[in-house]
């Protein structure tokens, strides 16, 4: 079984885990070990268990040394073994492997690191994969000898958040912290978050102050309204660190708090807040003119906060002179690329940016790309953080093909140092390949996406797995063939059909395939994971109306109910979140009355 990249280097001397289903192995775990350490030798001791049938037991390190162990953690056996790498700072969530004699030791950083060393070391060097939180595979070998990499490796993202199933257990095995998988404290806990994103109304709350004071909220057109705050307002700043310092009281474990825009657009055009832009050329100047102020009045009660604000739409540009405090995050938001050009990686963006006219930059459209806006943050912070955009918003089932510009997307950031990325993938196509994909390049982003794709295909569709691979090239040679596919971007307007980049040839290529992955399947399970995915192409040729369909002789009603039935059986309720938010039901009804019409 081929050993996943990270593990690549010189192996120690061949370790026999366990024969004819028996070990000679023990887990040894310090004598009063940490909860992440008992964590990590009960995961061992399970998955172990499963791979080879043999039973190990965990003991303490107070008890006599064997010949055969694998020491969990700071144990007393490491501090004998006396090995360079356990001087090594592995940071929260690092992990380190060595090997000395017939003893394997799994060492990790101060949170999670014992546990993802555990895991690494049956991912990467036994072959264990958690594809989906129902999927595991962990294939019976009773007799498993293994030339060991020792190694270590600390990732570069402390924010890796694929925004994947909300999973704790899943998030664990795959090495996510998103603080939306509630990891618990005890095996290493999460990301935790104040308050999320988009956080305006809640730090001044319209419903409280408007009325009386509408000169807190901001000016268009000489008009007060919600949209955003006047951010140039004292009071304003006051309010809105008093409710941030609340929040933060409610949650004694928040790392971070978002003081950021409302969505969508508005910046206050009140005089104070426009003579500030205009003289720093950007409208990110109110915004981290009241950021930095907010993030002051923070860091007297909290000073391990950090202050997340987004650079998104009309706050992308870095000012010319006003700089974020050493506790704010600039949370950059791919919007202006990946909206317009979502098979274009931010490397390759040469923009342009399409509303750079009504947000008041200077410089011709044409001239500006996110990658300059990203490269300009680059320059004046550290503290960066990436919210990039991975799925089609205006058509959540429609194949997109879009896991090599993920990949590179996350390569140029983590090359540009970023602290953390969250990609915003709810309701994408295959959507179960796709989490754990972007997992993996999350902790590691050197890995292959090609590699990966092909690891959890042939892991995860059993029998149906060469139909697959096979539906998995043509979608990734239609990017190659079609420069128009440049045009399916995620604002694409669900009243045009928006999908038209896929040609009739690749609709009909994918329809064998599907048909042949489905016959293939070898039990109902693995027949729900094809349905799941076929769903892309039945969205599309429905999409595409009642003619369409008959055209290719296919019964268009008949269509449409095996749809609902495999999208109801997979608890898909969503179709769209841009252009009114279209829900399945709403969706079938579309789709029913243009029927309707046509008889
Ligand atoms: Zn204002």
């Amino acid at each position: 079984m081929a050993e996943l990249a990270q593990a690549e280097g010189r192996p120690a001397a061949e370790i026999a885990l366990a024969v004819g289903g028996e070990t000679e192995y023990v887990i040894v775990i310090p004598e009063s070990p940490t909860t992440q350490e008992q964590k990590a030798a009960e995961e061992l001791q399970q998955w172990l268990g499963e791979l080879t049938g043999a039973e190990f037991a965990i003991l303490s390190d107070a008890e006599p040394a064997r010949a055969k162990e694998i020491s969990v953690g700071r144990t007393s056996r490491l501090a004998a073994a006396n090995l360079a790498v356990a001087k090594k700072d592995l940071g929260d969530e690092g992990y380190a492997i060595a090997v000395k004699g017939n003893r394997l030791y799994l060492i990790g950083g101060k949170r999670r690191g014992p546990i993802y060393a555990a895991f690494a070391f049956m991912e990467e060097g036994l072959g264990c994969r958690w594809y989906a939180p129902e999927v595991s595979r962990v294939l019976r070998r009773p007799s498993v000898r293994v030339r060991v990499v020792p190694r270590s490796y600390v990732p570069p993202l402390a924010i890796r958040d694929p925004q994947a199933y909300f999973d704790a257990t899943w998030s664990l095995r795959n090495r996510t912290n998103s603080g939306r998988d509630h990891v618990p404290e005890k095996w290493g806990g999460h990301i935790n978050y104040a308050l999320f994103v988009h956080t305006f109304n809640t730090l001044v709350p319209p419903s409280q102050y408007f009325e009386e004071h509408p000169e807190y909220y901001s000016e268009h057109n000489g008009k007060r309204d919600t949209r955003q705050l006047c951010l140039t307002n004292p009071e304003v700043v006051k309010i809105a660190t008093q409710t941030a310092l609340r929040s933060l009281k409610e949650r004694p474990n928040a790392e971070i708090i978002s003081v950021s825009q409302n969505d969508g657009g508005g910046y206050c055009q009140c005089p104070k807040c426009l003579v500030l832009d205009e003289a720093e050329g950007s409208h990110a100047a109110q915004l981290i003119h009241f950021v930095n102020q907010v993030a002051a009045g923070i860091e007297k009660e909290y000073p391990d906060v950090l202050i997340s604000t987004l650079a998104y739409m009309w706050s992308i540009k870095v000012p010319k002179t006003l700089r974020p405090r050493q506790n704010v995050v600039i949370r950059l938001a791919t919007d202006t690329c990946m909206w317009r050009r979502p098979f274009v990686s931010v490397r390759n963006d040469e923009g342009p940016v399409p509303r750079a006219a009504s947000w008041g930059l200077a410089e011709a459209p044409n001239k500006l790309s996110f990658k300059k806006f990203f490269l300009g943050w680059c320059k004046v912070t550290d503290n960066i953080s990436i919210w990039d955009y991975w799925t089609n918003f205006a058509h959540y089932p429609a194949p997109t093909p879009n896991m090599e510009v993920v990949a590179d997307n996350i390569r140029f950031f983590t090359e540009h140092k970023v602290g953390g990325i969250f990609g915003e993938s709810e309701g994408a196509d295959r959507e179960a390949m796709k989490n754990w994909v972007e997992t993996k390049l999350l902790w590691d982003p050197s890995r292959n996406v090609r590699e990966l794709m092909k690891d959890f295909i042939w892991g995860y569709y059993g029998r149906a797995a060469p139909a697959i691979a096979r539906y998995n090239d043509l979608l990734g040679s239609i990017r190659k063939g079609f420069p128009d596919v440049r045009e399916m971007h995620s604002w694409t307007p669900p009243s045009g059909r928006g999908t038209d980049y896929l040609s009739q040839e690749f609709l009909d290529g994918a329809t064998v395939l599907f048909n042949e992955a489905e016959r293939m399947a070898d039990n109902e399970e693995i027949l729900h994971r094809v349905e799941r995915d076929r769903l892309s192409i039945m969205y599309v040729k429905l999409m595409h109306g009642p003619e369409f369909v008959i055209e290719r002789d296919e019964d268009y009603p008949a269509l449409i109910d095996r749809f609902e039935t495999i999208a109801r059986r997979e608890n898909i309720t969503q179709m769209s979140i841009v252009s009114g938010r279209r829900t399945l039901d709403e969706t079938l009804k579309l789709w029913r009355d243009e029927w309707r019409e046509l008889q």
